[in-house]
């Protein structure tokens, strides 16, 4: 526990830091994060030992003190962690404390989850994919404030631990700090980063810096003071100090000149800072510069005429000091150096002074552009000042194989198009998906950060439904010539039913009969029209042999025969009432009556009593000329008292499936099925059953049977209506 006035005085501290270094603050929505997440974290403690909630509050500080944005990126530093590590919701923040908040730390969560066990071979991808998931620039700041903390934390952590965080942060948290300008951020994380990765090299520099600390600083105050003395008779604003150069950035320098620490001759710097914000200001001060000193010309750089890509502003100038040494002299304002410093968050805190007109708004504007290689010009600049959101990469999405690998597609894209990226094979007999660990439909439209794993089975092929939502130009080729070769075998299979039928009836069809036939039933062509013979749509009989008003039914191998068969046999069979006891009893296939439908039996010519459901149409038909062939039919009570129980089940829907259910639930303890409802898409099925049990175990024990079955997926309770 954090004592009492130690939390006063940090709530004290935040707020007065926020009042000082942003626009304006809710103070009690402020209070309140304070609050929600020193309860939330209230049990957890950081490797260092000290109590959670620090981390969060350094976060906040840093993001109020180092980033300066505004209230609501500070109130989500405090609750960053609280939806990870613990049992608040995000709705609950959301509630509490708006969408805007929501979202960030929402951002957060997952940008942390993403860089979890992945290799970061592929920072450029990275840094897109980011971009693409991340839809508030405040997410990233906040972000960065967090691995900043845990950077300057990480000495309490354990030392495999700190290799990979220190790497992490080198390779991508910097140069992602470097490209949204944020200079402070970027060289912190670097030296930070380099102190574990190299442990040798950054003390040997830090040392030799602070052997010559004295030296250099003896040596910077005479050389800035005829400088300070002309500036002050100019009666300029500034701020002139000497700069010690970084440590990662000397120990790059040492890399790529291949010399030694003595040798770096820019060790000794000087930044000059304008308090006007008077660009023009800053030409003069070169002027007085290179008056008292000598500058060296291939060494200047004007990045005021010409800023970086990041929006860097600044001279860069050397000139040769007292015992001709070299001295880079940088000079900027206020505002250049904020931007240096803060980068986007600088302009953010600037965007209220922004004029239309503004070369410099303007400018930003091209930048950000530029970075976020943003389509529409006028929408983007509008969009972007308005809210900082980014929009970018909306065209590409970056998923990951179960394995990590990451895979570029175009948005919209599907499992499907995915499937297909992997391996042509992979997507031909794809049949389902697991996104982020849960089974989804092949059409659901992939995100950036997805987890996707394909399910395939040799029965599958792409069918005619994947047309409608693959986007990838290979899963559309492979899917089109599939189709194609599949309705060429279709055409094929039809037209041999049709001739064999033609060879049954013995019949035969000319070219004008066939014509004429395919006029009667309204088909373009033939290959049209033997294609639903294949696909059963056309029945050739009833073409050539219209039905009688009984037609004897084909032997129609349809799964819920199988499964209304031992339906039946598992209830002992129908109760026939009066004097056809003891009669042959049939099922009509028409209406395939299961135990629990109200039934009815139809008195037929030599097949013994048949079997219908009450509602049957063919039955409601035949009995129009009269009752006297229909009697009283039941299933029999059942003996114990039972309870309906419903079933979800997921799996792939190949041959014989709904039989190996069917019989895994009533070779089971004599099981009775009351309903089953199948529906099958992209070869997967969905199905519910509903059952009598005995009791909740019985119901726990017929489930974990029907999860043996590995075309199984899922299978889960749910709760059905009462018997
Ligand atoms: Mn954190």
């Amino acid at each position: 526990m954090i004592a009492g006035s130690k939390q006063t005085r940090m709530l004290n501290e935040l707020l007065q830091a926020c009042r000082t270094n942003l626009p304006s603050v809710n103070e009690d929505a402020m209070q309140k994060a304070f609050k929600l997440s020193m309860e939330a974290h209230k049990n957890h403690r950081r490797d260092s030992g000290e109590p959670y909630f620090y981390h969060p509050y350094a976060v906040a500080m840093i993001v109020v003190k180092e980033i300066a944005l505004d209230d609501i990126s500070v109130i989500s530093a405090l609750l960053h962690d609280v939806v990870e590590d613990t049992d608040f919701s995000l709705k609950f923040i959301e509630k509490e404390f708006g969408t805007e908040v929501a979202e960030i730390v929402d951002g957060v969560t997952k940008i942390s989850g993403v860089f979890k066990g992945h290799e970061i071979s592929q920072a450029e991808n990275y840094r897109k994919m980011l971009l693409s998931m991340v839809k508030d620039l405040r997410v990233i700041l906040v972000k960065f404030a967090d691995r900043m903390h845990n950077m300057r934390t990480l000495e309490f952590v354990r030392a495999d631990k700190q290799r990979r965080i220190a790497k992490e942060t080198l390779e991508i948290y910097a140069p992602f700090a470097n490209r949204f300008g944020l200079g402070r951020v970027k060289w912190e994380l670097e030296d930070l980063s380099f102190k574990y990765l190299n442990k040798e090299a950054y003390n040997e520099i830090a040392k030799k810096l602070q052997d010559k600390r004295k030296e250099r600083e003896q040596y910077i105050a005479k050389f800035i003071a005829p400088l300070a003395e002309k500036l002050d008779k100019h009666g300029l604003e500034y701020n002139i100090a000497g700069r010690a150069k970084h440590i990662y950035s000397i120990y790059k320098k040492m890399i790529k000149l291949n010399t030694s620490f003595d040798k770096i001759f820019d060790l000794l710097a000087v930044r000059i800072i304008l308090e006007g914000n008077d660009a023009n200001e800053c030409f003069y001060v070169l002027g007085v510069i290179n008056q008292i000193y000598k500058p060296i010309p291939d060494r200047f750089k004007d990045y005021i005429s010409i800023p970086k890509k990041n929006n860097y502003q600044s001279i860069h100038n050397t000139v040769i000091g007292q015992q001709g040494k070299l001295v880079e002299v940088q000079i900027r304002t206020r505002k250049m150096h904020e931007i240096a410093e803060k980068g986007v968050a600088a302009h953010w805190r600037y965007k209220e002074n922004f004029q239309k007109n503004d070369k410099e708004l303007e400018e930003w504007v091209n930048w950000i552009r530029d970075v976020f290689e943003n389509a529409n010009k006028n929408e983007a600049t509008k969009e972007i000042m308005a809210s900082f959101k980014l929009n970018l990469y909306q065209d590409e999405i970056y998923v990951f194989t179960p394995k990590g690998d990451l895979k570029r597609l175009p948005a919209g894209s599907t499992p499907v198009d995915f499937a297909f990226d992997i391996h042509t094979n992979v997507g031909y007999h794809c049949i389902g998906a697991k996104v982020n660990g849960k089974i989804v439909p092949l059409s659901t439209m992939l995100h950036s950060g997805d987890q996707v794993e394909i399910i395939t089975s040799k029965n599958q092929h792409p069918n005619k439904n994947w047309q409608q939502f693959v986007v990838t130009h290979k899963a559309k080729a492979q899917v089109r010539k599939h189709l194609n070769r599949e309705e060429e075998r279709l055409v094929e299979a039809g037209r041999e039913i049709w001739e064999r039928k033609l060879k049954k009836y013995k019949l035969s069809f000319n070219h004008d009969d066939v014509q004429r036939l395919l006029n009667k039933l309204k088909f373009d062509n033939p290959a049209q029209f033997f294609k639903n013979i294949s696909q059963d749509k056309l029945n050739v009989d009833d073409i050539l042999n219209p039905p009688e008003v009984e037609a004897k039914e084909e032997d129609n191998e349809m799964e819920f025969t199988t499964f209304a068969d031992i339906a039946r046999t598992n209830i002992g069979g129908v109760e026939i009432d009066g004097d056809y006891k003891g009669f042959e009893v049939n099922y009509a296939k028409c209406c395939s009556p299961i135990p629990g439908d109200p039934i009815i039996g139809y008195v037929t010519i030599g097949e013994g009593i048949k079997i219908h459901r009450k509602d049957c149409k063919n039955l409601i038909r035949m009995s129009e000329n009269g009752s006297e062939r229909l009697v009283r039919a039941g299933w029999p009570k059942r003996k114990d008292s039972l309870f309906v129980a419903g079933i979800k089940i997921r799996g792939e829907d190949t041959p014989g499936l709904l039989k190996e259910i069917s019989n895994s639930i009533t070779n089971f303890q004599n099981t009775n099925i009351k309903a089953i409802n199948i529906t099958a898409s992209d070869s997967m099925f969905d199905g519910t059953v509903t059952v009598f049990v005995k009791d909740i175990a019985h119901l726990g024990q017929l489930i974990e049977r029907l999860k043996k079955n590995k075309k199984i997926y899922s299978v889960e309770r749910f709760d059905s209506e009462t018997a």
